[in-house]
């Protein structure tokens, strides 16, 4: 065939003038959208072949090249894949066929400003070889067809372009790029290496570049004859599970982490069905030093046909697992996906969601292993990140079941590593409530006076230290149907724990001490919002609890120390009625005086901070002074 000149299909000629107009400052990534072509075309025809091996002709190794000639201003970038035959140049190069683009372009409006900021979320492909170079030849022979049938295609990127027929010995595509004026950066092979190394690491076919020598002489680099690769062509996840150690999946691990210890665990596994992916996801074993900080990205990376897009793909995890690293790569997703594409996409959430499970399920396996060495590491996980997976319960409404699960708590029974299975089996006959006591540190929680009648009574509280407990609390309110119950929240009810004959007994003794409680609540009637005989205590003589539906003392404390202000809500003063200091208040004539040293000291009982420290010292000294 003579030359011929045609004319591109409107839409490319819309395409190519975004392309090059708004792509600019991110003009780089021509070379990974140029090698994932070349990808696909040696994919293509791997897969031709499988039913005709003669198709490999006399180069049954798939590899692409990439060369540079400075006097010429032109980059090459030569693969031996499938190649195109003339119509296929003409159709595949001249007009728009594939559905994502017809989308892109079906969503275009004209308004230079708005397009422009479209492109970016659909592939760009092959016209963004135009933000750099001023004419793009393509040369190719399709596999199969004789030399003489080869094409020559031709184009500076604006109206029209030129096809030709050429005789090509070699199969496959040269694509060559004339580079304008100020794109000489690309004629260099360190910067060339550079973008490979970030892109197109783990394309799979080896990209090789001719060797350079320094030449003493003329004082510069020297192209030689040989050719070498640049990429490591090592998809790690790419390959059969059973095809790779354990120190191959460390060593990825340590690669794409910065991490120097080995990961705590890891899982790898092919997903097929409405969204194809495949993933590689680890947990570290050490908390990142930045672990708390919940804008931080996610440390998973997104690679679409083994070409990597980007870093940190934070749409690909839930924030409560920001601390996993790795590797997922789709089949599906466009190449020049966005960040904010991402949050949208249908395939993304089904990825998410199938990533979040595998986790959970690599999770699950360790906490849930008949081997202690597991059930240990467990243990380790918790401890760095079990607070960060607590978030999970609040956020993740779907795996609120598996998340609750998996978490453990310090209680009176154990000082750590308590689950709720492990609480629920401990219950008491009668127990309807799972209790629990909030507290700044466990030392604190011990000792809480709210504690008391649950220790005489020989039931479980769970005692809750963690920040985020607060929290995990507003979010979860009972595990496998048994209501979770502040000891500090309410009027304490045993339920059926507390016999008819005690309950009776300490409603008498309440009746008959009221007058001292009427006196009580005068004294501190700006301080507590009531006060009443209890049955929670048994050593201590008094304590404070909350009103159902009240923020308590220890939450309070947390919102002021984050610098948010509380309502404030005045506690309600309980006191133990059998107690020597309660009993000398009916007689006493400081009977003020011994009141507020009573709050006081609740307030001290519960981690709490005296608004007026002095006078509680004036009081008591006074009192040991008489
Ligand atoms: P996409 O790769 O998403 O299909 P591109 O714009 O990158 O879109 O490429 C358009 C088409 O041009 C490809 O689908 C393919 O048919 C053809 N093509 C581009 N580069 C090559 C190549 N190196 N070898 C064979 N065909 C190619
Ligand atoms: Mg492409």
């Amino acid at each position: 065939m003579d030359k011929q000149t045609l004319s591109f299909q409107a839409e490319v000629k819309q395409i190519l003038h975004l392309v090059t107009h708004s792509l600019y400052s991110n003009k780089e990534i021509f070379l990974r959208e140029l090698v994932s072509n070349a990808s696909d075309a040696c994919d293509k025809l791997r897969f031709e072949a499988l039913n005709n091996a003669a198709l490999y002709e006399d180069a049954p190794n798939l590899e692409v090249r990439i060369a540079f000639d400075k006097a010429a201003k032109t980059l090459t970038i030569t693969d031996n894949g499938i190649g195109l035959s003339t119509d296929e140049a003409v159709a595949n190069l001249g007009t728009i066929a594939k559905s994502g683009t017809r989308e892109f372009m079906s969503k275009l409006e004209g308004d230079q400003k708005k397009d422009a900021q479209l492109i970016g979320q659909f592939g760009v492909g092959f016209y963004s070889g135009f933000i750099v170079a001023d004419r793009i030849t393509v040369e190719s022979r399709r596999a199969g067809l004789p030399a003489e049938q080869g094409v020559r295609w031709s184009s500076e990127g604006s109206g029209d372009f030129e096809v030709e027929t050429i005789t090509r010995a070699q199969r496959g595509t040269s694509v060559i790029l004339h580079l304008r004026d100020g794109e000489e950066e690309f004629l260099t092979a360190w910067k060339l290496r550079s973008i490979i190394g970030k892109y197109s690491d783990h394309i799979s076919l080896p990209i090789l570049m001719q060797k350079e020598e320094w030449d003493a002489d003329k004082q510069e680099q020297v192209v030689q004859e040989e050719w070498a690769p640049v990429n490591k062509a090592a998809a790690l996840w790419t390959r059969s599970k059973s095809d790779i150690t354990p120190e191959q999946y460390t060593e990825f691990y340590k690669q794409i982490s910065y991490d120097t210890e080995a990961p705590l665990a890891f899982t790898h596994n092919r997903v097929e069905g409405r969204s194809e992916y495949t993933q590689l996801l680890y947990v570290p074993a050490k908390a990142p030093f930045d672990l708390w900080n919940r804008d931080k990205r996610g440390g998973v990376k997104l690679y679409v046909k083994r070409v990597f897009i980007m870093d940190d793909a934070e749409a690909l995890m839930p924030v409560y697992l920001r601390f996993v690293k790795g590797v997922i790569d789709s089949a599906d997703l466009p190449l020049n996906v966005s960040r904010e594409l991402l949050q949208e996409s249908r395939d993304v959430k089904a990825i998410r969601e199938g990533s979040t499970k595998r986790v959970l399920g690599m999770l699950e396996s360790l906490a849930d292993s008949e081997d202690a060495a597991e059930r240990a590491k467990y243990a380790a996980f918790w401890k760095d990140f079990g607070a960060v997976l607590k978030e999970g319960v609040g956020e993740d409404h779907a795996n609120q079941e598996r998340l609750t699960k998996l978490l453990r708590f310090a209680s009176t029974h154990a000082d750590e590593g308590v689950s709720f299975a492990d609480y629920l089996g401990r219950m008491k006959e009668g127990q309807d409530a799972i209790y629990y006591i909030t507290a700044d540190n466990l030392a604190g929680a011990k000792s809480s006076p709210q504690l008391e009648i649950f220790r005489k009574k020989g039931i479980e509280v769970l005692l809750l230290v963690d920040r985020v407990d607060e929290w995990l609390l507003s979010h979860l309110y009972e595990v496998e149907g048994k209501p979770l119950q502040s000891v500090a929240k309410g009027s304490v009810d045993l339920g059926k724990l507390q016999d008819e004959a005690e309950k009776k007994q300490a409603e008498e003794v309440a009746t008959a001490f009221q007058p001292v409680l009427d006196r009580l609540k005068e004294a501190l009637k700006d301080r507590a919002k009531d006060v009443r005989a209890t049955s929670r205590l048994v050593d201590s003589p008094a304590c404070l609890v909350v009103e159902e539906g009240d923020i308590s003392g220890h939450l309070a404390r947390l919102l002021k120390q984050s610098g948010q202000s509380a309502p404030k809500t005045n506690p309600v003063l309980e006191v133990n009625v059998e107690h020597a200091l309660v009993k000398r208040l009916e007689t006493s004539a400081q009977f003020d005086e011994l009141a507020n040293i009573l709050f006081d000291q609740a307030v001290l009982a519960e981690g709490g901070q005296l608004e007026d420290p002095a006078a509680y010292v004036r009081r008591v000294t006074a009192l040991l002074t008489a």
